[in-house]
C-alpha cells in the first residue's frame, strides 16, 4: 500500500493465476494447458508473420481472424469480437454489458476471475450455490438479474450443462445478457453458438488457449448479436485499439485452418481423461463428471492440500483452491498419457497402495 495509490487500486483483490514454474522437467498439470502444443501450421504462419513488417501496426479489427472464426462456426464476421485472451474479452463484457442496476448472477464455485472483474468495474453480483453434486441448475437463475455468466463446462468442476438447459434458461431470461464462457467446450461439450441467431441476449465466449494449445499467444473471442458485439467494440476502442498483434492474428488464423490437428489432439485428451478417471477411481478418488481437459477429484482419506504438496515434492503440480466447499478437491489437468501415468505412480507411492 502506498499513498500514491488511487482508491480504486487500494480496493482491488487481483486474480492469482496458477503457477508458471521456472523449473524444467516438472509434470505441469495445474493450469489446464493442452500438452500437445499448437499445430505446426501455426508455428509456420507465425514465422512468416515475423518476416512481414513488424514496424506496421496490426489490423485493429483483426478482420482476417474474425472471418476465420465466423467460417468455422457458420456465422458472420460481424457477430465476432476478438481480444487479447478471453480474459480480456470477459473484462469488456463485465464493463460493457454486465454493469447494470441489478446484480448479476454466477455460481458460488466458478472461474475466480468473475468476482475480480466485478471488483474492478464495481459490478454488483450474487452467487448461486451449485447443487450438492456440484452441477449448475439453470432453474436457480430464474430471478430478476442484471445478467448471468458461467463457464460451460464449469471451472473448476468440469461439469457440463446440457445445451437444452442453456436454451431453457434463455427462454426464461430475455431481459438481460446471458454469457456462456466456453473455454473448455471442445473437450466434450456442445457449443451454444448456434443459438445466437435466436437469442439476441446470448453471448458465447471461447478461447484458443485450451483446445487449440495457444495459451501463450493470448487470443479469445465472443460471438453474439451485432448489438452486443458493438458494445464490446466500443469498450475495446476506448482501451486499446490493437489488442491482437500481427503474430497472434497470423497464428490464430492458421489454427482454424488445421482442423484435423485440432480434432486429433482434442480426441487424444478425451481418451487420456477417460483412462485417468478410471485409474483415480481405482485409487479411491471421487471424480466429478468432466467434459473438460481437467478433472476435479477428492479422496475420502487424504487431505487435498497435503496431497498437492506431496505431489509437488515429486515434481508434479496440480491446483488446489483453499475455498469453502472445495478445499478437499484437487483440480488436475489432463496431460499426455505419460504425464498421467507419472501422476498415478506418484499417488500410488504416496498412498502406499
Ligand atoms: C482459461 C480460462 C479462461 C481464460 O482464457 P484465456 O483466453 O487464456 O484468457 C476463461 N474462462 C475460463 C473458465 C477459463 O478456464
Amino acid at each position: 500500500m502506498s499513498r500514491f495509490w488511487s482508491d480504486v487500486v487500494k480496493g482491488l483483490k487481483p486474480y492469482v493465476p496458477g503457477e508458471q514454474p521456472k523449473l524444467a522437467n516438472l509434470v505441469k498439470l495445474n493450469t489446464n494447458e493442452n500438452p500437445y502444443g499448437p499445430s505446426p501450421r501455426v508455428l509456420e504462419a507465425i514465422r512468416e508473420a515475423t518476416a512481414e513488417s513488424l514496424k506496421l501496426y496490426p489490423d485493429p479489427n483483426a478482420e482476417q481472424l474474425k472471418l476465420a472464426i465466423a467460417n468455422y462456426h457458420g456465422i458472420e464476421a460481424r457477430n465476432v469480437f476478438v481480444g487479447n485472451g478471453s480474459d480480456e474479452v470477459l473484462a469488456h463484457i463485465f464493463l460493457g454489458l454486465l454493469k447494470q442496476a441489478r446484480p448479476i448472477l454466477f455460481p458460488d464455485i466458478t472461474y475466480s476471475f468473475y468476482p475480480v472483474y466485478c471488483g474492478l468495474y464495481q459490478v454488483e453480483f450474487e452467487t448461486i450455490a451449485l447443487a450438492d453434486d456440484f452441477s449448475i441448475r439453470v432453474n436457480d437463475y430464474a430471478r430478476p438479474n442484471g445478467g448471468i455468466i458461467f463457464p460451460n463446462p464449469n471451472a473448476p468442476t468440469g461439469c457440463l450443462v446440457p445445451l437444452a438447459d442453456i436454451e431453457a434458461l434463455l427462454k426464461s431470461n430475455r431481459d438481460s445478457v446471458v454469457a456462456i464462457d466456453e473455454a473448455y467446450v471442445d473437450f466434450g461439450g456442445e457449443s451454444a453458438i448456434p443459438l445466437i441467431a435466436q437469442y439476441p441476449n446470448l453471448l458465447v465466449v471461447q478461447t484458443l488457449s485450451k483446445s487449440r494449445s495457444l495459451a501463450g499467444l493470448r487470443v479469445g473471442f465472443a460471438v453474439g448479436h451485432v448489438d452486443l458485439i458493438e458494445a464490446l467494440e466500443r469498450v475495446k476502442n476506448s482501451f486499446n485499439s490493437y489488442p491482437l498483434d500481427r503474430l497472434a492474428i497470423a497464428g490464430a488464423v492458421a489454427a482454424y485452418e488445421d482442423r484435423e490437428y485440432f480434432e486429433q489432439t482434442c480426441k487424444a485428451v478425451i481418451a487420456s481423461r477417460k483412462k485417468l478417471v478410471g485409474e483415480l477411481k481405482a485409487l479411491g478418488f471421487e471424480v466429478l463428471p468432466s467434459a473438460a481437459n481437467f478433472i476435479f477429484v477428492r479422496h475420502p482419506q487424504h487431505d487435498a492440500q497435503e496431497s498437492a504438496l506431496a505431489l509437488r515434492q515429486r515434481s508434479i503440480i496440480v491446483r488446489h483452491f483453499k475455498l469453502p466447499r472445495i478445499e478437499q478437491f484437487l483440480r488436475i489437468t489432463v496431460g499426455t498419457d505419460e504425464q498421467c501415468e507419472a501422476l498415478v505412480a506418484a499417488l500410488k507411492e504416496m498412498f502406499g497402495s
